[in-house]
């Protein structure tokens, strides 16, 4: 759950109102800071492109996660919004300004790396203003020293890189890239060196350091956890393209393919007929999240199919996987196995009959 927005209750219907998500995210960016349209890039002649037709817009403050598999794209949009890959169509502004095919340093965007590329031979301190080599030396000072406090450095500001955990030094490099005060910060995989439990707690604080310092960000991720997890909105990549861009619940309920589907959490996809707002499948007639006619496959969320537990049922548990707050049940009807995600109330063992029951709308996929 986000810093801001603690304790808000989870809706229990999958349909979306049209502007806001029932979690309150925002939809649509104030402002634009940014747009990117139709970017690509090929880096071999006859090969497909490593990017293609990218179109994005950040809002003022906004954070947007690039999520996909590997190769699918992501650090390579980054690289060109950052000015580090040259595109071979399309067009980048960031307020307005065209920067297509400004150099790095003249766009005004900072950039946190993976290996975070601190200087080893400078203290905390010295990192930190390294970027502010332009302004006057006090003020480049305590505005190094303002940054450390911010992320909460500011006792370590004469130890060396080395002497620091991984998550420090993420927080030392995101202090030296907020302290020109970037209006958009880009970010590749900047928790992939940390370990399951610290990776957890930094993006947390990353999220509420960028949001204290207005700046928007663009993340390069290939964990779905992770993106809905800090960002405001995300863009889910397949194969050079953007197949869907929303807000984390957006695009959980209402995935536009099985690709998206599967990749923002599990999903059974169903086959059926639909008309309008509802659809005939092998369990019945559901009602969808969105108007759909004819033959459609169906995205349903393991948990939102009820168990019950019936000698006569015409399923069988073949696997579970207790999870502690729930279980994960592999369900087998006929030549499908279902996955199943139930309460942490009594286990059902592998093996017994079972009747599978879908009780909410079900999402049809292009
Ligand atoms: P990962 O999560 O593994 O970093 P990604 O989604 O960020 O992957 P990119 O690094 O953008 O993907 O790569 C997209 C495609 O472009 C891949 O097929 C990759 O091999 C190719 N590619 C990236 N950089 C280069 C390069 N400099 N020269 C040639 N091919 C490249």
């Amino acid at each position: 759950m986000k810093d801001e927005m603690p304790n808000l209750p989870k809706t229990l219907s999958f349909k979306m109102p049209a502007e806001a998500s029932p979690l309150g995210y925002r939809v649509k960016p104030k402002k634009t800071l940014l747009s990117v349209e139709r970017l690509r890039k090929s880096f071999a002649k006859g090969e497909s492109a490593a990017v293609e037709r990218v179109s994005i817009d950040l809002g003022e403050g906004e954070m947007l996660a690039l999520l996909g598999p590997s190769g699918c794209g992501k650090t390579t949009t980054l690289r060109m919004i950052g000015g580090f890959e040259t595109p071979d169509e399309g067009r980048i502004t960031l307020r307005g300004r065209d920067i297509t095919h400004l150099p790095p340093e003249a766009r005004g965007i900072g950039f946190v790396f993976q290996d975070y590329a601190l200087f080893p031979h400078l203290n905390v301190l010295d990192n930190v203003k390294f970027g502010l080599r332009k302004l006057p030396r006090a003020q480049a000072e305590s505005r190094a020293r303002d940054m450390l406090a911010l992320v909460g450095l500011e006792a370590l500001g004469a130890r060396k890189p080395h002497e620091l955990s991984g998550g420090q030094q993420q927080r030392v490099a995101l202090a030296r890239t907020l302290a020109v005060a970037p209006p958009l910060v880009l970010l590749d995989e900047p928790f992939s060196n940390l370990d399951a439990a610290m990776r957890v707690e930094t993006r947390q604080e990353v999220r509420k350091l960028l949001k204290e310092a207005g700046s928007a960000a663009i993340l390069v991720t290939h964990d779905q956890e992770e993106a809905m997890a800090v960002a405001d909105r995300i863009a889910v990549m397949e194969k050079g393209r953007v197949l869907q861009i929303g807000t984390p619940d957006e695009i959980y309920r209402n995935p536009v393919s099985a690709f998206v589907a599967s990749f923002m959490g599990r999903s059974n996809i169903l086959t059926g007929t639909a008309s309008g707002m509802e659809v005939k499948t092998e369990f019945g007639t559901l009602p969808l999240s969105r108007a759909a006619n004819g033959a459609v496959s169906l995205s349903v969320r393991p948990e939102q199919i009820m168990l019950e537990p019936d000698p006569e049922g015409p399923a069988s548990v073949v696997g579970r996987e207790f999870r502690g707050h729930d279980q994960l049940y592999w369900v087998q009807e006929g030549e499908r196995c279902m996955l199943v995600i139930s309460g942490a109330g009594a286990m059902i063992d592998v093996g017994a009959r079972v009747r599978l029951r879908i009780c909410d709308c079900v999402v049809p996929l292009s």
